[in-house]
């Protein structure tokens, strides 16, 4: 046990992957799990992308802007996003959208060559040649250690008090992708990392004080 005067959490979330051998090898590789981070690498190429959420929906639309076609990959006959995030990848031309379609394996020795998808209600197996193979099908915060003390949202961020860092135990900070559902970006992880030490200094200083 380790006594604390000041704690700062900052365990970050993990991205949630589909679990094939293939997705595994390939990752950093031609796979990735932030289209926002990576999609510039593929410009001008094919990519695929996994997901049916607003997350799925925006992030397949910033790579349209990047890539020259974007297959989206979807595992229903429906989407869970909203309705104006559905509209908005329906109406882009440069997305095509497969329904009821899930991923066998993702092809490529060294590098993403393409994707190996079969259709869950006819069972057909077709391949599509892609370099890039992006999965957004949600990210899990690594806070369950916390979730008896600290106050979360109902996906596990830890909720932080506008403005700052401060949670709702005095002393414990939050910082980074742990309390941000939002950005999830090295450079919000970072700013939120230095408000956090401030507050923490701050705390630290009132504490002496009393
Ligand atoms: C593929 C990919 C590419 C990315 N590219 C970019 C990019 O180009 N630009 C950009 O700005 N952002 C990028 N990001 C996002 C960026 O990596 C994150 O936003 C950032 O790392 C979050 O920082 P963090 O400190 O909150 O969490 P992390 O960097 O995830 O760090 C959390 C740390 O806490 C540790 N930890 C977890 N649980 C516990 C525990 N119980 N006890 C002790 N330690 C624990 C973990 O092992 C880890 O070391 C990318 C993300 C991914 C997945």
């Amino acid at each position: 046990t380790i006594h604390a005067d000041t704690v700062l959490i900052s365990t970050g979330a993990s991205a949630k992957w589909l679990g094939i051998e293939s997705e595994t090898r390939l990752n950093g590789k031609g796979v990735s799990a932030c289209a926002v981070c990576d999609g510039f690498f593929f410009r001008g190429q094919e990519v695929a992308i996994v997901g049916a959420g607003d997350t799925a929906c925006e992030e397949a639309s910033y790579l349209s802007n990047i890539c020259s076609k974007v297959y989206m990959l979807i595992r229903k006959d429906e989407m869970r996003a909203s309705q104006i995030m559905q509209k908005r990848v329906m109406n882009n031309p440069k997305i095509e959208i497969l329904w009821n379609t899930e991923t066998d394996e993702i092809l490529g020795d060294e590098e993403v060559k393409g994707v190996r998808i079969f259709n869950n209600k006819t069972g057909e197996k077709s391949e599509i040649a892609i370099s890039g193979f992006f999965v957004a099908i949600g990210h899990q915060p690594n806070t369950g250690i916390f979730k008896d003390f600290i106050h979360m949202d109902d996906a596990g961020y830890i909720k932080t008090i506008p403005g700052s860092t401060k949670t709702n135990v005095e002393g414990v900070f939050a910082c980074g992708d742990a309390q941000d559902n939002i950005y999830r970006q090295a450079v919000t992880a970072a700013g939120t990392g230095c408000m956090a030490a401030l507050d923490a200094e701050r705390y630290l200083a009132e504490f002496e004080n009393e």
